[in-house]
C-alpha cells in the first residue's frame, strides 16, 4: 500500500504516526511519502515565537528533526504541489515530476487571508508558515525594522506583536473589532488589551484598515476613517483559509475547506483530509465548520490513520478551544462566546464567564485563573444540565462530581 500524504504539518505527521504505529497489527508495512512545500522537518506553528525568543528547537521540531526517518516516512520537503488527479491516482508535484499513491492524505493546512489590497507588496510580512516568518524576524534582527504595524489582533496577530516587541521592536496593532474577536467576548478582550498595553504595544480597536499602501513597497496602512499609519514593516495577520488552490480541478467536494465526512474521508475514493484544510463539523452544533487550530489538527490525522487501516475511527467533532501562552495572564477561550445566560465573576485582573444556554454550558472564558477549564470542557461536552448550581459554577473549585455520578465519569 502506498500512502501519499500532502502536508507536513501536525496533521500530515499525526496521520504518519498513527499509519506507522497501527500498521503491524493489521499485518501491514505501508510505503509512506510526505510532501511538505516547505523546506524544514515537520515544525509545530505555535511554537515559533518561542524558538525565535529563545533558539530552543525541542518544541520547534515537536516530533524530533528525524522523525520522518525514524518513521520510515519518505519526506519531500520543498516540494509544493500542483494537483491532483484522482482518476489516475496521480499527484504532480510543481517541478514536474508525478508521485502515484494509492492512497492520499490531503493536509496542506491554511495560508494568510488577507482580503486588503497591497498585501502582496514587499514589506508586507505574515507569521504563518517558518519561513515567512523567518523572513520578519531577520530584518528586525538585522535593525531594518524598528517598528511595525500588525494588521489583525487575532490569535496569530497577538502573539506577533508581543514576540516583535520583546525583539524590541515599537509596535502597533489594529483590528476593526477587539482583541481576538473571534475567541473573546469584548470585556474579556479588555484584559488581553490591556497586558498588551502594559508592554507598550499600541493597541487600536474599532479601526478598520482599508489597504497597505506604498508605491513599491509598503510603508503603512490608510484607514477606514481617512488617517494612515507608516511604519517600517506591516504584517498582515487578518486570518487565514485553507490551501485549496491546487485541488480546483480534482472533482473534490470543496466548500471553505475539503469536506470530510465523520472519519475524513472526502467525497472521492481513497481521499482523506486532515487539519486546517478540511472542513468538518462543530462538536456541540454539528454544524460545517474549519476550526483551525492545533488539538484538532492531531485529531483529524489520528482519524486518517485509524480508518485507512480498518480501525474504528468516528470523529467526533472538531472543538473550539484556545489558550494564550505569550502573555502576562493565563487565558483559556472554550466554545461559545455568548449565550442565553452569562454567570460572570470579576476580581481585580481574574475574569471568568461562562455561558448557558437552556442550563447547559455553551462556552466559557476564563482570564488570569484557568481553574477549572478542565471540569467546564467535561460538562459541556456532556451537555449536562447545571441550570440548578448557578453562580456556584464559578468557583475554581466546583467539582464535577456534584453533578455527574461517577459511573458516568468513568463512562
Ligand atoms: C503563529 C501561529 C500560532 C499558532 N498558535 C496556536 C495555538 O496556540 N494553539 C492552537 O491550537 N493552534 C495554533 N495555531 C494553529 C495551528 O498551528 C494549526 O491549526 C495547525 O498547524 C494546523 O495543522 P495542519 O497540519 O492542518 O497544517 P499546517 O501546520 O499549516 O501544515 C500544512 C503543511 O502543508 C504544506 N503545504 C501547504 N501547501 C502545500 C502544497 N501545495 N504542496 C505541498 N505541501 C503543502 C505546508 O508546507 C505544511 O507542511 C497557530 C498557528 C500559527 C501560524
Amino acid at each position: 500500500m502506498r500512502v501519499l500524504i500532502l502536508g507536513a504539518g501536525p496533521a500530515g505527521l499525526t496521520a504518519a504516526r498513527t499509519l506507522r504505529e497501527l500498521a503491524p497489527s493489521r499485518l501491514l508495512d505501508p510505503a509512506i511519502t510526505m510532501v511538505s512545500a516547505e523546506s524544514f522537518p515537520p515544525y509545530s506553528p505555535p511554537a515559533m515565537a518561542d524558538h525565535f525568543l529563545t533558539g530552543r528547537e525541542e518544541t520547534l521540531y515537536w516530533q524530533g528533526k528525524d522523525v520522518c526517518d525514524r518513521l520510515r516516512v519518505d519526506y519531500r520537503c520543498g516540494a509544493p504541489v500542483e494537483a491532483v488527479y484522482p482518476e489516475q491516482r496521480q499527484v504532480l508535484l510543481q517541478d514536474a515530476r508525478y508521485l502515484d499513491y494509492d492512497r492520499l492524505v490531503i493536509a496542506t493546512g491554511s495560508r494568510l487571508h488577507a482580503p486588503l489590497q497591497g498585501y502582496d507588496l514587499p514589506g508586507v510580512y505574515n507569521f504563518k508558515s517558518l519561513a515567512a516568518a523567518l523572513g520578519l524576524v531577520e530584518h528586525v534582527r538585522k535593525g531594518d525594522i524598528k517598528n511595525a504595524l500588525v494588521v489583525g489582533a487575532g490569535f496569530i496577530g497577538v502573539e506577533v506583536a508581543v514576540l516583535l516587541q520583546a525583539l524590541g521592536c515599537a509596535v502597533t496593532i489594529i483590528d476593526k473589532q477587539w482583541v481576538m474577536p473571534n475567541i473573546l467576548d469584548e470585556e474579556t478582550a479588555e484584559l488581553v488589551r490591556h497586558d498588551l498595553e502594559c508592554r507598550g504595544i499600541v493597541v487600536h480597536q474599532h479601526t478598520e484598515a482599508l489597504r497597505f499602501t506604498g508605491r513599491r513597497r509598503a510603508s503603512g496602512v490608510k484607514l477606514a476613517n481617512g488617517e494612515k499609519l507608516v511604519a517600517d514593516a506591516c504584517i498582515a495577520a487578518t486570518g487565514v483559509k485553507p490551501n485549496v488552490s491546487f485541488l480546483e480541478d480534482s472533482g473534490l467536494d470543496i466548500g471553505w475547506g475539503v469536506r470530510v465526512d465523520n472519519r475524513m474521508r472526502t467525497n472521492l475514493p481513497s481521499i482523506w483530509a486532515a487539519g486546517d484544510v478540511a472542513e468538518t463539523f462543530d462538536r456541540m452544533s454539528g454544524e460545517r465548520y474549519v476550526h483551525a487550530i492545533w488539538p484538532n489538527a492531531t485529531s483529524q490525522g489520528e482519524v486518517v490513520g485509524r480508518d485507512m487501516l480498518g480501525f474504528s475511527a468516528d470523529y467526533e467533532g472538531a472543538e473550539k478551544m484556545n489558550s494564550m501562552k505569550h502573555l502576562g495572564l493565563p487565558m483559556m477561550a472554550v466554545g461559545e462566546s455568548s449565550g442565553e445566560e452569562t454567570l460572570r465573576r470579576r476580581d481585580g485582573d481574574t475574569l471568568r464567564k461562562i455561558f448557558l444556554d437552556e442550563g447547559r454550558i455553551v462556552g466559557f472564558r476564563l482570564v488570569g485563573d484557568i481553574r477549572g477549564a478542565g471540569t467546564y470542557r467535561a460538562l459541556m461536552l456532556k451537555r449536562t444540565d447545571v441550570g440548578q448550581f448557578g453562580e456556584d459554577l464559578l468557583d475554581p473549585r466546583f467539582r464535577i462530581s456534584r453533578c455527574v455520578s461517577p459511573e458516568v465519569l468513568h463512562h
